[in-house]
């Protein structure tokens, strides 16, 4: 008892459940953190090795994920014990089984996170029908194929430039990472009139300053090469990235891949984050301190949250995207605005903000949390 209670502060969690069915080897945790603002939405992680702390950290992450993206959901998160390689069969049992153990909880809505799949979603779908992050034939909103959080990056970018005496025409921009978030960012920058001069993916970096052509970058990666097949440009290795000169550097690959180790190479005036925590809270102090401004991941990588609470609001993609742009720009524009009043980091004035409209929901409740 102590020890799950040694995780609850004044925000959550609300509930911790542990799911056991030694009939089919089911094992897995739903943390519930805060339910202030509406029902809460988090991924469902499959994993081998994973423990109810680590459910509870990320359910808190979702809690101000989703307010710091002004949606009217709390946050969540479940997490299910098992190699998410394991034969289809026993991965749909376990999954089956998993939400209709959790049936009752109406404080929480399944969606996919490591391990699983829009599939997945489907079969919980039919199972207890709340669940975001279906496939399309069941009204689902393929995210990223639309290059929701991309989209939404683009916005983050567009708004930034203001605060940072720099304009997106003739930018030059650096994307560490070229899947569903780097592809999609770098699009919709270039269509905005930037210009992409490096691309990393797993394989290493390509760089050219006269400029990459995003097209035939993206063309190249959909038939299974890597970015560094692109001629012309020059090949480098996938750590290079970091050093080239740019105006805007996106990391959109791996997390803490910016350290205190690394950092003092980045030579570009902003950072907007797609991937998660991209870069350690020590790096983001050093950058601050050198006045580069950061967009920090949970702001700027949002348009993926608003687009799967869009699916479950029961819209399409066109109001999918309304709601990112209207959304991305709107919080962007405060962080920002705050972090340069009160001389803080944009991440600490995210946190806030984020923080704050949790607690000013939690002010209308009678029991404060759910
Ligand atoms: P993805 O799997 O589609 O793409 C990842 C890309 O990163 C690939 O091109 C891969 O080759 C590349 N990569 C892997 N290791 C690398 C390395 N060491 N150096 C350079 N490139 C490397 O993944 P994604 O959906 O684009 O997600 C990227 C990041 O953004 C992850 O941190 C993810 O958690 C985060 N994120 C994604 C979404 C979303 O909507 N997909 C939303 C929020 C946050």
């Amino acid at each position: 008892m102590n020890d799950i209670f040694k995780l609850a502060d004044d925000l959550g969690p609300l509930k911790v459940i542990h799911v056991h069915e030694p009939g089919i080897g089911l094992k897995g945790a739903l943390v519930v953190d805060n339910v202030a603002r509406g029902p809460s939405v988090g991924g469902v992680r499959m994993t081998a090795d994973v423990t109810t702390e680590e459910c509870a950290r990320l359910a808190r992450a979702m809690t101000f994920k989703n307010a710091a993206a002004d949606l009217q959901h709390g946050g969540g998160k479940t997490v299910l014990m098992g190699d998410p390689k394991m034969p289809k069969e026993q991965k749909e049992t376990l999954i089956r089984g998993f939400c209709c153990a959790l049936r009752e909880v109406e404080q929480y809505i399944f969606a996919p996170d490591m391990g699983t799949d829009e599939e997945c979603m489907g079969w919980i779908r039919d199972e207890i029908g709340r669940v975001v992050g279906l496939p399309r034939e069941l009204g689902g909103i393929p995210l990223d194929e639309i290059g929701a959080t991309g989209f939404g990056l683009s916005h983050a970018v567009d708004v930034a430039q203001d605060f940072c005496d720099l304009k997106i025409k003739g930018a030059r921009i650096v994307v560490q990472g070229f899947g569903a978030v780097g592809k999609h960012a770098t699009k919709f920058l270039c269509e905005a009139g930037a210009i992409p001069v490096a691309i990393s993916d797993s394989t290493g970096t390509i760089h050219n300053p006269d400029g990459l052509d995003v097209d035939a970058l993206i063309a190249s990666k959909s038939a299974g090469k890597s970015v560094t097949e692109y001629v012309p440009g020059e090949r480098l290795d996938g750590d290079a990235i970091i050093d080239i000169e740019c105006d805007i550097w996106i990391p959109a690959a791996r997390p803490d891949v910016i350290h205190e180790g690394n950092v003092n190479r980045l030579n570009t005036k902003l950072i907007v984050q797609g991937a998660n925590i991209p870069i350690t809270y020590a790096a983001e102090k050093a950058l601050h301190q050198k006045g580069i401004l950061n967009v920090p991941d949970f702001i700027a990588n949002a348009g993926g949250v608003i687009c799967a609470a869009t699916e479950y609001q029961g819209a399409g993609e066109a109001a999918a995207f309304t709601a990112i742009e209207e959304k991305l720009r709107r919080n962007t524009r405060e962080v920002l605005q705050t972090a340069l009043q009160d001389q803080i980091m944009p991440r600490d004035a995210a946190l806030a903000m984020a923080r704050r409209r949790v607690e000013q929901a939690m002010s209308y409740r009678r029991w404060h949390i759910f």
